[in-house]
């Protein structure tokens, strides 16, 4: 049977739209996805948004409406900039989804019938910003670290548990025979070193939320958000695609993908997922990008000034996927200026220029992906290396640049040789289009355009240069 591949981001909780910090792992996620398109693979690629929760909730009532209504313009305005950098999912999921509801109930009537869930009274710290409770050991100066401008609530009432410590052992066993199970590898060790400590049983319903999936039997409660939101991976998979072979999410999600949800799934009967995969976050002038901070950029705003596949560039490239990175307006207008204004862009209308001065026709085939995604390429996007694939193109563009300068077709008269030139020119520019096809969907596309017509035709700048 052919194998399928199945590949997830987080869904962003919709209490705000998204911003660039929640774009990078959705770009990340869409390179991934069309690299493995390309090579003739059956790709499924899921996203979405998680609207249910008291923040949410409370988000709606500030704004005067209706929790559905609330929701529905966040989902519409997160797809609509999603799609300015090109983002394209097989389905975009919301935690409202009819079929969602369905299965997170389905699923919690399995892990039910395992005996792996319990009512009882809850007492803890509980941030409102993560929808969690928190340890003592998770609190810095007793604020949650992620939202330290929120002060953190003690709550007591009556709540589901899910079993969590039945799983201890096994999580420690599966983790420690699957490498590739937790990236990267500084991930893997924090997990475990968690799992050391010991798992506690977690609460898994809310009494007083009433926007979330009502408990099966007991209307008295709602579904508490990783019961819910972990669950879409699932309603999401098409028949034939789970296990998923990877699921993206920012490295404040880890413990939750990768110790919660295997533990869920192995409840209720699942197979595992191959790979759970933490990225590092995005900061914006060494700050967190927060909207109470007041330092967000939307995706629409990176795209209105460096376009599409610019923006896509600056995201994907600005760091490795598993550290954290900081970018500027002024450093993404540097690095769009010298990658892709001048070097990308400058070499397609020099090489272009230089073919139409030489009045030569050749017809030069553009390569199979499969034929030129080869060795040190392949090897990095396979490994989601997605920069370090980016600097191997960037090299290509720098040599092919080092030919012309070399072999200076512009002084050459013998029209063989001229020809011989520019033909390994274009075919090696070709090779470049071909191997940026997943992170540069359209540029890729015009480039092929320019060099493969009846003639070289007359390019117009790819990329314009930006004031500084
Ligand atoms: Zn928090």
């Amino acid at each position: 049977m052919r194998k399928k591949f199945y590949f997830t981001t987080a869904i962003d909780y919709s209490n705000d739209v998204i911003h660039i910090g929640h774009a990078y792992q959705k770009v990340v996620a869409d390179v991934i996805v069309r690299y493995h398109r390309l090579l003739g693979r059956e790709v499924f690629f899921l996203t979405g948004v998680d609207e249910h929760g008291a923040k949410v909730q409370r988000a709606a009532e500030d704004n005067n409406l209706d929790p559905k209504i609330f929701v529905d313009r966040i989902s519409t305005e997160n797809q609509k900039q999603l799609t300015a950098l090109g983002v394209a999912p097989d389905r975009f999921i919301r935690t409202t989804d009819k079929d969602h509801i369905k299965t997170v109930q389905n699923f919690w009537l399995k892990v039910k019938e395992r005996g792996d869930i319990y009512l009882a009274d809850f007492e803890g710290w509980y941030c409102e910003g993560c929808e969690e409770y928190k340890t003592e050991g998770d609190l810095v100066d007793g604020r949650c670290p992620y939202h330290p401008e929120m002060k953190i609530k003690r709550l007591q009432e009556k709540n589901y548990f899910f079993r969590w410590s039945k799983y201890e052992n096994f999580l420690k066993k599966y983790i420690n025979a699957h490498r590739d199970f937790i990236q990267p590898e500084s991930c893997r060790a924090e997990m475990l070193s968690f799992l050391g400590q010991g798992l506690n049983d977690i609460s898994i319903s809310r009494q007083n939320v009433s926007w979330g999936i009502p408990v099966p039997g007991d209307s008295q409660q709602t579904i508490y958000v990783w019961f819910d939101a972990l669950i879409n991976y699932l309603t999401g998979a098409p028949q034939g695609f789970w296990p998923a072979d990877l699921h993206l999410l920012g490295k404040d999600n880890a413990r939750w993908h990768a110790l919660l949800w295997p533990a869920m799934l192995k409840s209720a009967g699942y197979t595992l997922p191959k790979t759970v995969y933490s990225h590092g976050f995005l900061s914006l002038n060494g700050q967190k990008i927060s909207k109470s901070l007041g330092n967000i950029i939307r995706p629409q705003e990176l795209v209105d000034k460096f376009t599409t596949d610019g923006g896509r560039y600056l995201l994907v490239g600005c760091k490795n996927l598993a550290d954290d990175g900081d970018i500027s307006w002024q450093k993404m207008t540097n690095t769009y200026n010298a990658d892709l204004a001048n070097g990308l862009g400058n070499l397609v209308a020099r090489l272009s220029k230089l073919c139409q001065l030489s009045k030569l026709k050749f017809v030069i085939k553009v390569p199979d992906f499969s034929q030129v995604a080869v060795g040190e390429y392949r090897q990095k996007m396979e490994d989601y290396h997605l920069n370090e694939a980016l600097g191997f193109i960037w090299e290509k563009i720098k040599a092919v640049d080092r030919y012309l300068n070399q072999k200076k077709p512009w002084e050459i008269k013998d029209k063989t040789l001229l020809r011989d030139n520019l033909r390994k020119a274009v075919t090696r520019v070709l090779e470049i289009a071909v191997l940026l096809t997943p992170f540069f969907p359209q540029t890729s596309e015009k480039i092929k355009k320019i060099f493969t017509g009846r003639g070289v035709i007359p390019c117009s700048p790819l990329f314009l240069r930006m004031k500084k």
